[in-house]
């Protein structure tokens, strides 16, 4: 006898739906296992709490299956959790290996037997663009890197070394042997200077400027990009920065582009200063941020700028699970 694992997501909680995405699982995990119905020992279903519509067990009577028991039950609610998705497990009698079986949305839950699938999410300082990301991270199951940790990381190394960070040759020397590592520890991301956590070091006010100052520089965006594009090679992940979908992946499954006016974005990031502990006035933050996105916009090398194929968000008026939900949805749609 063989267990099959086998898991989809609806895009909303209507019967129809449940019905549809049931009979398509089973129908893929009967198939890709060479099953008939009479093979069939037992289906054990779980669903997330979010589906009240109709059982899973009930929708697969109605696809055929009428000899074999089946079960539904109700999963307990997860903080991250993939929502509107079902689960089941199907013991049937065969001696080959099972092949597990993973749709739509649920294709995140097993990474390793589904696509990898890269996501860009771009936009300017303060669009909400890191929080965004480590929720659809977690949500989706996949790895969520922040690359401008990475450049802030490159500003810190020069303030430290005191190498001006628009002395192009000495910056490149000290980049070229720069020991930087990206971590991740428990599902969080790490920045690690000659071996040391720097995670909190990179978020002043002082190195928000001077990474986007060093951004701008050639010899460092080569290096970044090189190590961002091996994470991304090697897992299903989500990147935030400025160029993801332009440059670092411009292949990637899902592109996003999420902005919010100047102001919005100031308010939001002085909150957030507040919380780490800076009292900037708000007026200081404004001016930084519009400084930013000018340098950010007009550089040479790999702009900030939107996509061709990138999906635009506003979110001067949206929450955060708002743009989360709006993100989500869209992947859904394609997955
Ligand atoms: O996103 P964050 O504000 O942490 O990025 C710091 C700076 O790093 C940005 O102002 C930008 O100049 C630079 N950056 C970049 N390309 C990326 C990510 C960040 O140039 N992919």
């Amino acid at each position: 006898m063989i267990a099959i694992r086998g898991a989809t997501t609806v895009e909303n909680d209507s019967a129809q739906q449940i019905r549809d995405s049931v009979k398509e699982l089973l129908r893929e995990m009967m198939a890709q296992n060479n099953l008939n119905n009479d093979n069939l020992v037992c289906l054990m279903f779980t669903n997330t709490t979010d589906i009240h519509s109709y059982y899973p067990a009930k929708a697969a009577r109605e696809a055929g299956f009428y000899s074999c028991p089946l079960f539904s039950s109700l999963e307990p609610e997860i903080d991250g959790a993939l929502k509107l998705c079902i689960r089941v497990m199907a013991l049937a009698e065969s001696s080959a290996p099972a092949k597990h079986v993973y749709l739509k949305g649920a294709k995140a839950l097993r990474k390793d037997i589904s696509q990898t699938i890269a996501i860009a999410l771009d936009g300017p300082a303060g669009s909400g663009k890191s929080t965004v990301s480590k929720i659809l991270g977690q949500k989706l199951n996949i790895l969520c890197l922040d690359t401008g940790a990475m450049y802030r990381a490159c500003a810190l190394k020069c303030v430290k070394e005191g190498v001006s960070v628009l002395d192009e040759d000495s910056v490149s020397v000290l980049i070229n042997d720069i020991a930087l590592e990206v971590k991740f520890i428990g599902g969080t991301q790490k920045t690690y200077l000659d071996g040391k956590d720097v995670s909190q070091e990179i978020r002043t006010p002082e190195i928000s400027m001077c990474a986007s100052k060093v951004s701008a520089l050639g010899c460092v965006r080569q290096k970044m990009v090189a190590i961002q594009r091996e994470i991304a090679s090697k897992t299903s992940c989500i990147l935030d920065g400025r160029d993801i979908g332009t440059n670092v992946l411009p292949d990637a499954n899902f592109k996003f582009y999420l902005t919010a006016s100047p102001e919005v974005r100031a308010k939001r990031r002085m909150e957030e200063n507040r919380q780490k502990g800076f009292d900037e006035p708000y007026e200081k933050i404004l001016k930084d941020i519009v400084e930013r996105d000018n340098q950010d916009k007009n550089r040479k090398i790999a702009p900030l700028t939107i996509a061709k194929d990138a999906i635009l968000i506003d979110s001067s008026s949206m929450t955060v699970d708002e743009v989360v939900g709006f993100i989500e949805n869209k992947i859904q749609e394609k997955i």
